[in-house]
């Protein structure tokens, strides 16, 4: 039975591309600033060029600056270094991006904090981090995963979420951390599971809002859904199924998306849901970047 209704993540990325459009034309004319976007990408791992792709195609879509600097896989710590720091003292610049992962000889680490925080519009600096967990938002850069999961729940729930139960799966830095500091300080009751949780399905199941960001496919079942939870599905997971005879690629979520909608109230299908909203949450995050440079 079939209850939940789909949040349509590409629809709302396409109308917030929009906007951030017309602001990016708006700023352009009264300040002669242009939102710049640069994006460094070590080695040639195929999934990472495809994303660098889809956000040079969207930052370009925008309006923006759009630079890619592609470094061979077997560029030194310095050299990565020292291209992120000529990006910083680029004035065209507002936003840098290293695509992760990186090669497992760069220290991950010491060069996404090389990134100044004015600049860093994935959220990841320990300033931008601090920022939200301390709940300062406003000159914060808020990482674009849970940043686009917000703005689908907020669709849904309205901005404040007292007395609603909110359960996390996964609790890595990009994702699970800042989506709980979010959720935090829009009032929900949060609790962060794990790999070590206990009893998982039984917590999930007292969640008014259920995120799931681990990277199993499909492993959150119809029947950990509490009865018109909101959904937020953020794993990307590559599958093989067979499809009349042959073997195929299918992309599915951390959810079973089938078994779930029984039960959600609201669901984001993947592909479709959260992936897009990255997207363009990273596009926000440098439009912002570029309106703050143009008011110092
Ligand atoms: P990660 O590997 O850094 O973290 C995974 C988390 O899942 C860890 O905290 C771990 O404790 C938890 N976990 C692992 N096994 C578990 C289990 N059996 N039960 C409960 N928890 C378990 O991953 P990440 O970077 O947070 O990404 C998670 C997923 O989200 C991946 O599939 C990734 O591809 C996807 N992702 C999607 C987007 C997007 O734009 N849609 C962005 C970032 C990540």
């Amino acid at each position: 039975m079939a209850n939940a209704s789909i949040i349509d993540g590409k629809a709302k990325a396409a109308e917030l591309s929009e906007e951030i459009s017309a602001k990016t034309s708006e700023l352009l004319e009264r300040t002669g600033v242009k939102p710049g976007l640069a994006v460094v990408i070590v080695g040639e791992d195929p999934a990472s060029q495809v994303y660098v792709r889809n956000k040079k195609r969207t930052a370009e879509a925008c309006g923006f600056h759009s630079v890619q600097h592609t470094l061979a896989e077997e560029s030194s710590q310095d050299a990565v270094l020292s291209l992120i720091n000529d990006l910083n003292n680029d004035a065209a610049i507002h936003g840098i991006l290293v695509q992760l992962p990186l090669p497992s000889h760069l220290d991950e680490l010491t060069i996404t904090q090389s990134i100044v925080p004015e600049k860093d519009v994935d959220g990841f600096h320990f300033k931008n981090i601090g920022m939200l967990t301390a709940g300062h938002l406003d000159g914060a850069f808020v990482p674009c995963t849970p940043a686009g999961c917000m703005l689908m729940i907020e669709d849904h729930l309205g901005k404040d979420l007292s007395g609603l139960n909110a359960v996390i799966i996964g609790r890595s830095n990009i994702v699970g951390k800042p989506m709980a500091s979010l959720l935090l300080k829009a009032n929900a009751t949060v609790t962060i599971c794990h790999s070590r949780t206990k009893n998982l399905p039984d917590v999930a199941r007292n969640a008014d809002i259920l995120v799931a960001a681990v990277g199993r496919p499909k492993m959150v079942g119809g029947d950990w859904v509490k009865p018109g939870a909101v959904v937020i599905d953020v794993g990307i997971n590559r599958i093989q199924v067979e499809v009349e005879g042959e073997t195929k690629n299918k992309l599915v979520g951390d959810v079973d998306f089938e078994a779930a909608l029984g039960n959600a109230g609201a669901i984001t299908p993947v592909p479709g849901g959260v992936g897009p909203m990255t997207i363009v949450m990273l596009m926000a995050n440098t439009l912002q970047s570029a309106e703050r440079a143009a008011a110092r």
